[in-house]
């Protein structure tokens, strides 16, 4: 299973603020999919990966240890480039263009694709990292 990570609106509310339970969640992620977590944000974006940097200020110091973990994703116009429709995979997002939707849809992937609305569940990471522990 590929995961692939937004960050803002997902594991941050806004530029100060990190989302309720994002470090449960990352570390959740991270420990069932050690090696199959990637990136899919603006903050890695065209061979640019500032996703450490915008992080740090707002997780605790063992989460930020493990986001090395995290790999980059290529991707241009649209983040589906970076999605390996091949793989079985789940997208955290706060965003979908409808271009990315229809691209979902083709492959008969838009299940794969988790909404994330922090605004109208703040808590949300917390559901997530129920579910991401009890994934097969
Ligand atoms: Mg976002």
């Amino acid at each position: 299973m590929n995961i692939y990570l937004d960050i803002d609106g997902v594991l941050l509310v806004n530029e100060t603020h990190a989302a309720n339970y994002a470090d449960d969640f990352i570390q959740a992620v991270l420990e069932k999919y050690p090696d199959s977590t990637y990136w899919l944000t603006t903050h890695n974006w065209k061979g640019e990966n500032r996703t450490k940097a915008v992080l740090a200020p707002h997780l605790k110091p063992e989460t930020i240890e493990l986001l090395d973990r995290i790999k980059e994703s290529e991707w241009g116009e649209l983040k589906t480039d970076a999605i390996d429709f091949d793989q079985d995979f789940l997208w955290f997002d706060d965003d979908l263009w409808p271009a990315e939707l229809k691209t979902l849809e083709k492959n008969e992937a838009l299940e794969q694709f988790v909404m994330v609305d922090l605004q109208k569940d703040p808590d949300m990471l917390q559901k997530l990292t129920q579910v991401i522990k009890s994934n097969a």
